[in-house]
């Protein structure tokens, strides 16, 4: 049964400098393979990322996103300065309980609980959307590709 990988942003995907990407400045611009701030504050992918999404994609994984970020343009313009929005064609960016924007994901996408899997760096949430039946994987260092490997029956 094919399955839903979702992921949360800030510290997942990316470290925002050491903090979230709301507690950054825009303007971004991108440098090199990564992003800095105005402030010139660097923003950075997990090593693992773009690897990770390539082959998600290659073996035609469903990819979504879900984070609380509370700036959720900064965020999607992130996506789009790191090229890596493409990869998810369900996107729920705002703050509140990500029980909500799993409510939205499986109305939108059609896959059940048991048949998504979810990263991301928060107890909290994993707490939260993991009671929902979601299989939550708590991320501790980024995401990596032995995390997701892990999950991957193929
Ligand atoms: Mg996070």
């Amino acid at each position: 049964m094919q399955k839903l990988f979702v992921f949360d942003l800030d510290f997942t995907l990316w470290d925002a400098g050491g903090t979230w990407c709301d507690h950054t400045n825009p303007p971004y611009r991108r440098v090199n393979r990564h992003v800095e701030d105005s402030y010139g504050s660097r923003i950075v992918l997990y090593p693992d990322v773009l690897e990770i999404l390539n082959r998600l994609e290659e073996n035609n994984i469903p990819m979504a996103l879900a984070s609380r970020t509370g700036a959720p343009s900064w965020a999607m313009q992130l996506l789009q300065l790191f090229e890596i929005d493409h990869f998810f064609p369900y996107q729920e960016i705002y703050p509140v309980s990500k029980i909500k924007h799993f409510d939205v994901l499986k109305k939108q996408t059609g896959f059940s609980y048991s048949n998504m899997v979810f990263f991301d760096d928060e107890m909290r949430n994993i707490h939260e959307v993991g009671a929902l039946g979601v299989q939550a994987i708590y991320v501790e260092n980024g995401l990596s590709l032995q995390l997701v490997e892990e999950q991957l029956v193929l």
